[in-house]
């Protein structure tokens, strides 16, 4: 990846920017399995040409440093932290790095920093299915890891709204825990191994012909369809498809059902291989 510095930061944001991770052929690390195939294959081909402004990555960098700090301190008697491991999939390898293992309660960590938006939300699947792929690879290399834990820290909390809303998060951390079951595990290794084999299929495809990213992987929640009345300019109440709003409209009023697109908002804002993507083009730049 090319970093530019368009605003002429200081050169430690610069060389903290700056990456020596160069992909391995048949080597996939748990974050990549968990990104839309298209996103993956395209970084890897157009890596050195991709780039990428460092005012772009202050949030990356941000999560960097506080790795950084938490990464240096001592890990107690039973713990050991910041280790990579992997695991032979077939003709494939998958790859993890996780922040702390404690073999006395067989438990893996891993710190996150998030926007307050995700735990409002309480969408963690993406973060448990991540935990249970280096629980897996951690129960290959003879770690067992029965728990998953996820440390929080929320980068744009606002104590303000903590103190005049109880729903909103009271804290700007968040410890989450996840227990893993037998099944959780089979579920896991079914999801790697199909991975793997689209990922396969898709490594001889050119870029045009590679699957799009899912409405999930694209961070898009769907079209949505709004109940709407004439001389109001906020919706009677907004529904995911056009049958629930106009069943909705029927019974509870309204006169027209407005339809609002759903935005693809990892292509738009977070995607690095976007300038590579076909779908991006045609349906997202300059939209
Ligand atoms: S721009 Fe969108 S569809 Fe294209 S690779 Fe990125 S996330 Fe996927």
């Amino acid at each position: 990846m090319k970093i530019t510095n368009k605003t002429g930061l200081p050169q430690a944001f610069v060389q903290m920017a700056q990456s020596d991770y160069m992909p391995t052929p048949k080597r996939y690390s748990a974050t990549a399995l968990l990104k839309g195939i298209r996103e993956v294959i395209l970084e890897r081909r157009h890596g050195d040409e991709i780039e990428q402004d460092v005012s772009d990555m202050i949030w990356l960098l941000f999560g960097t440093a506080v790795h950084s700090v938490l990464e240096h301190q001592t890990e107690g008697e039973t713990e050991f932290k910041e280790a990579f491991v992997d695991m032979p999939v077939g003709d494939y390898t998958v790859s993890g790095r996780f922040d702390l293992y404690d073999a006395a309660t067989e438990t893996i960590t891993d710190y996150k920093t998030c926007s307050v938006w995700k735990v409002i939300y309480g969408d963690y699947e993406d973060w448990r299915k991540q935990l249970l792929i280096y629980a897996t690879i951690m129960n290959y290399c003879g770690f067992p890891v029965k728990h998953g834990q996820i440390v929080a820290i929320m980068k744009d909390h606002q104590k303000t709204k903590a103190k005049n809303d109880s729903s909103y998060p009271q804290l700007p951390v968040r410890t989450l825990l996840f227990d893993f079951k037998d099944s959780d595990f089979e579920e896991i290794n079914a999801f790697i191994v199909e991975r793997l084999s689209e990922i396969a299929a898709a490594e001889k495809l050119p870029d045009e012909e590679l699957p799009v990213c899912t409405l999930d992987e694209r961070f898009n929640s769907g079209d949505k369809y709004a109940v709407m009345k004439k001389g109001r300019k906020t919706a009677l109440r907004v529904l995911d498809s056009a049958e629930a709003a106009d069943e909705w409209k029927e019974q509870n009023g309204g006169d027209y059902i407005e339809l609002r697109p759903g935005e693809d908002k990892k292509c738009k804002d977070y995607c690095s291989a976007c300038e590579f993507c076909s779908y991006y083009k045609e349906h997202v730049k300059g939209a």
